[in-house]
């Protein structure tokens, strides 16, 4: 059975490319479909439709994005973010249908290329721009690419910790894994990692408002560390690396659970809703 013009369309592709589809085929018999079809936290049912299978057999087979279509599609993506954060109106789909006039594939393509952008974000613990929900079809070395990327339109240098985590997870759905042998002396190596300045005023005025209780979770800080102290760490509500301020209108004390769950987890966007309307010192920048 012979795909739709939609499917090739989808795919980057021009109408009945009935060549590249059969090599697609061959391609997609040995590629772990598992991941795809099985029910997952991470990805929505309407993201389970065709179109994203179609990317994912594109990506499992490397019919390579090039570093400037990626670019441009991180920077639309920033651009968005930007205009989202200051109330500025702007319309998702002409970002797409703009990318695609411009480079060889549709505005759909595009759309999904945003999604695995939001991946990328999460998994490097940031924020991502809603209605762009995180799309895992994306390969190791894509992924690492526009993590790459996102630094260099930022300005900042990058610690890749991405294609690491991708790894990871590829690893992690294989069945029954056997014992890998390691190294007993891993290679050290150097990154530089962009920091930004902050005032330890802020961080102790905040620990001292929280008095050893979370201000997420409301529960007591699960030990107390080496001094003696309760601990507790300090979260910005909007990150520092998305321009949030060092002030106390921005940052929360946290137990490491909640802390790690703001940065990584599924809920975190409701997570913060919920803080910007328990905590009342806190203002939404
Ligand atoms: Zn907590
Ligand atoms: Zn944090």
């Amino acid at each position: 059975m012979a795909p739709e013009e939609d499917y090739f369309r989808l795919s980057g592709r021009s109408a009945n490319d009935f060549s590249w589809w059969t090599s697609e085929i061959e391609k997609s018999k040995a590629f772990d479909w598992s991941d795809y079809l099985l029910p997952n936290l991470e990805i929505e049912p309407h993201t389970l439709s065709s179109p994203t299978l179609a990317t994912a057999v594109e990506e499992a087979n490397g019919a390579a994005w090039t570093v400037d279509e990626l670019r441009s599609a991180v920077e639309a993506y920033l651009d968005m973010m930007a205009h989202d954060r200051a109330g500025k109106p702007y319309v998702k789909k002409q970002y797409y249908e703009k990318l695609a006039g411009k480079f060889n594939r549709t505005a759909k393509a595009f759309e999904y290329r945003m999604q695995n952008i939001s991946y990328v974000l999460s998994l490097m613990g940031r924020d991502w721009l809603r209605g762009l929900k995180p799309a895992k079809n994306v390969g190791a070395q894509v992924a690492g690419q526009i993590e790459q990327l996102l630094a260099e339109a930022e300005g900042r240098q990058v610690a890749p910790i991405v294609a690491f985590e991708i790894a990871v997870r590829d690893e992690v759905k294989k069945k029954q894994l056997p014992v890998p042998t390691g190294s007993d002396s891993p290679q050290p190596f150097t990154s530089a990692s962009t920091q930004y300045a902050r005032d330890p005023e802020i961080k102790a005025w905040i620990l001292q408002q929280a008095g050893g209780v979370c201000e997420c979770c409301k529960k007591s800080a699960p030990f107390k560390a080496a001094d003696g102290m309760p601990y507790l760490e300090v979260h910005h509500v909007r990150r520092l690396a998305d321009q949030g301020s060092d002030q106390v209108s921005n940052a929360v004390a946290v137990c490491p659970n909640c802390h790690r769950e703001l940065h990584y987890g599924a809920y975190s966007k409701q997570l913060v809703e919920q803080l910007y309307l328990s905590v009342e010192r806190l203002v939404c920048e």
